[in-house]
């Protein structure tokens, strides 16, 4: 099959186009799924922990993709996780390999903080002084000692903003700079919580380099003056930046990270900036998109081609419900073609198209001017950048149509077992 590839499905690895191949010659019914690439996962995160520099630490933000084979690939090679609700600790705590975790987020029930300190929770973010209230009363009844950070929603110089911003604007997320102080007051008079440091989040889709190093560089500058805001500044150490890092969905001129966000060059400058301080923080990212985006694939068959008002439409298995990345980022998403028939492959005329899934609705548009050659019924179109907010963002019961199957691929071997098994026992692994 090799000599048929094309460009676009030579970004593919092979154990992922077996698997793809392999499940597709099971299904009855055209498909949809999602296959993860799990040694390619595990092989980027050990990558972005190698580039940090001494003492900076990598957390996994588990939003971006909480299914347990992922959590499981990238526990052993981050330092921690970063949770956010009831649900999560549950996914973290089943987790094969325990690992230190911290919970943020608005909205905290008391349930999920009571269930968190008793959990072992190594430090909460802090997102309001309702919280700290709320916090010193659940840690007061276990008689608890809870460090805690306080998340602040810092104002920021307008050229460092990207798409999505979560600080230096009006956010539920954190507390405003101006009431920070008395915020801290609030921490260091709770005799239950103890205050060991900041965390800003303040931006996603960060996908310039420079940019962020800048807005790493402007919280150091203001981290002295955070910090001397405490009773007991030599406690607080910790200066958590968040995480942020973008993918660039629209270009990719590789599928292989280390093409996209120059993480090690990140890493390096921080590292540079951190030597020059007097007592550094330590510094700890929690990343979630640029972790786990690049290990995923949704790969849809083209169920219908047809032209309305001179645009050409490919209607699919799936859609925007199982896959609603590109609908809630309004972008036109990457699409590779693997014709059914890959002696097919380069024939046909190449025109461009826009991909669309079964619903009902004009907004289910996975992609718009998409140039495909010869793109026929029962093709398979495979979008990749989909392991990070794909199918646990999406609205999977909408239409009632079936949820998507999920395979995690371990290795080029047990994608060829997943070939010769039938139907029944090509399962889903969630
Ligand atoms: C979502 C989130 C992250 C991860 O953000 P990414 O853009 O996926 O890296 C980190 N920290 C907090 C508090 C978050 O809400």
């Amino acid at each position: 099959m090799a000599e048929h590839l094309s460009i676009s499905e030579n970004m593919i690895p092979k154990h992922i186009l077996a698997a793809i191949a392999a499940h597709r010659r099971a299904c009855r019914e055209p498909m949809a799924a999602f296959f993860y690439d799990l040694p390619a996962l595990a092989a980027h995160g050990r990558a972005m922990q190698a580039a940090l520099p001494t003492g900076v630490e990598l957390y996994y933000a588990i939003k971006a993709n909480s299914e347990a084979a992922i959590i499981d690939t990238l526990a052993p090679v981050v330092d921690g996780l970063e949770l956010s609700s009831g649900g999560e600790i549950a996914r973290a705590c089943a987790c094969s390999t325990p690992r230190p975790w911290v919970l943020s987020g608005p909205g905290k029930l008391d349930s999920d903080m009571h269930d968190a300190m008793t959990r072992g929770v190594e430090a909460f973010h802090v997102e309001s002084l309702g919280e700290v209230a709320r916090l010193q009363a659940i840690a007061a009844s276990l008689d608890h000692l809870q460090p805690v950070l306080l998340r602040i929603n810092p104002a920021l110089p307008a050229d460092l903003s990207s798409r999505l911003r979560m600080a230096g604007t009006a956010t539920p997320f954190g507390i405003d700079e101006a009431q920070l102080a008395e915020a801290v007051r609030a921490v260091d008079d709770a005799s239950n919580l103890t205050l060991v440091g900041f965390h800003v989040h303040a931006m996603s889709h960060q996908t310039c380099e420079q940019r962020h190093q800048r807005l790493l560089a402007s919280y150091l500058e203001r981290w002295p003056r955070w910090r001397a805001l405490a009773r007991h500044p030599e406690r607080v150490t910790q200066l958590n930046v968040g995480g942020g890092i973008g993918v660039n969905y629209l270009q990719p001129s590789s599928l292989q990270p280390s093409a996209q966000f120059d993480w090690s060059g990140l890493c390096q400058a921080l590292g540079e900036r951190l030597a020059t301080m007097h007592e550094p923080p330590r510094v700890r990212f929690e990343i979630g998109r640029f972790l786990s985006a690049f290990c995923g694939y949704y790969a849809i068959e083209v169920l219908d081609t047809k032209v309305s008002h001179g645009e050409g439409f490919l209607v699919c298995r799936g859609g925007t419900h199982q896959f609603r990345l590109p609908a809630a980022q309004g972008h036109d998403h990457p699409v590779i073609h693997l014709p059914r028939d890959p002696e097919r492959a380069g024939e046909g005329e190449r025109q461009p198209w826009t991909v669309v899934g079964q619903l009902c609705t004009p907004k289910d548009v996975l992609s718009r001017g998409q140039e495909l050659q010869g793109v026929a019924v029962g093709d398979l179109l495979v979008l990749p950048l989909a392991g990070a907010y794909g199918y646990n963002i999406s609205h999977a019961d909408f239409l009632c149509h079936p949820r998507p199957e999920q395979f995690f691929v371990r290795s080029a071997h047990e994608s060829r077992e997943l070939e010769t098994r039938d139907q029944r026992h090509a399962e889903p692994a969630s």
